[in-house]
């Protein structure tokens, strides 16, 4: 049974559907109207693009080719960062890519005590609900540095990654290019920066590749809910593979 030319679909009580639902082998958002707007296949390969640090001047550089792609991807934002550039998270949550926490101003979590760790989150879901009207519900640790006191104040699941583009390090689109497209596997969390123009570069050469190569780019909740893994608090998660 193919679903994909629906616009809407019915449960058994006759109701259109609204949220996020399972319907055969397919993960299916739905608005309040009951129209579905997104569907990943649970069968297919799947990956989750993740850009941290920003936003920056380079972020709607991104969002242009997802959107071309007809993808999204997951965004971790640096609280302090999210009131300047609102309008750039505004869309990305129209685009529904995922917004995260990457902590207010960007400190190793390890480095800090409880307090100043409970503040750097609470400040972050706060600046980006004030601007989507909705918190964050996962978070990546700067660095991907924790330990028991991060797992203990974070109160959210912690998003590490599988594959490291190190383009912060290199800032060069052919390596950060490489380095997703020669290691990209099914389930992976790519690492990447969207504050540098080298990063938003090579995304224009990665994103159309990895749907040519049959990849649905998704967010990170999506990739773990289609993978059966309900996330939890303090924990950290490196993929998603298939079981
Ligand atoms: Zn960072």
């Amino acid at each position: 049974k193919t679903i994909n030319k629906k616009k809407y679909y019915f449960g058994e009580n006759g109701k259109a559907y609204t949220g996020t639902k399972t319907v055969s082998h397919y993960l299916c958002h739905f608005d309040k109207k009951g129209v579905m707007y997104r569907q990943i296949d649970k069968n297919k390969k799947m990956v989750a693009l993740t850009y941290d640090d920003g936003p920056s001047i380079y972020t709607p550089k991104i969002l242009k080719t997802l959107k071309a792609n007809d993808a999204v991807a997951t965004f971790f934002v640096v609280g302090s960062r999210v009131s300047t550039y609102s309008d750039t998270v505004k869309s990305e949550y129209k685009m529904h890519c995922q917004i995260g926490n990457h902590s207010y101003n960007h400190p190793i979590l390890t480095k800090v005590g409880a307090d100043t760790i409970k503040k750097e989150i609470s400040k972050t879901n706060d600046a980006v609900k004030k601007v989507t009207g909705e918190k964050p519900i996962i978070m990546r640790p700067p660095g991907g540095a924790t330990n028991s006191t991060v797992k203990k104040n974070v109160k959210m699941p912690m998003i590490i990654w599988s594959v490291d583009t190190l383009d912060w390090k290199t800032r060069n689109a052919e390596s950060t290019k490489k380095a997703v497209l020669d290691h990209v596997k099914d389930g992976d969390i790519v690492l990447m920066h969207d504050l540098y123009d080298a990063t938003a570069t090579a995304s224009q050469t990665i994103i159309p590749e990895l749907v040519k190569r049959g990849y649905q780019l998704v967010t990170v909740s999506e990739l773990a809910q289609c993978r059966g893994s309900k996330l939890k608090n303090g924990k950290s998660y490196f993929s998603f593979k298939k079981k």
